[in-house]
């Protein structure tokens, strides 16, 4: 398992997010501001809006997908 930050994916908190994969974190993340935003968070508002921008444009998202999946391979196991 690695672990990420809400903030190190583009959120804006320290929630610690885990997961075997770097595509699990973003699954986690993508949940976790699904929840912020219904729950009234207006902090995670932008992260949600460009998350969701990502899932229409998978090529324009592809820039930040395969930096995130870079910065999860360095990091170290848990
Ligand atoms: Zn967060």
């Amino acid at each position: 398992m690695k672990t990420m930050t809400c903030r190190q994916l583009g959120g804006a908190c320290d929630l610690q997010l885990s997961g075997n994969t770097a595509d699990e974190v973003i699954n986690a993340q993508d949940k976790h501001l699904k929840e912020a935003v219904a729950a009234g968070d207006a902090t995670h508002e932008v992260a949600r809006n460009e998350m969701k921008g990502r899932w229409k444009h998978p090529i324009k998202g592809m820039g930040w997908y395969k930096d995130t999946k870079r910065q999860f391979a360095e990091l170290p196991e848990d």
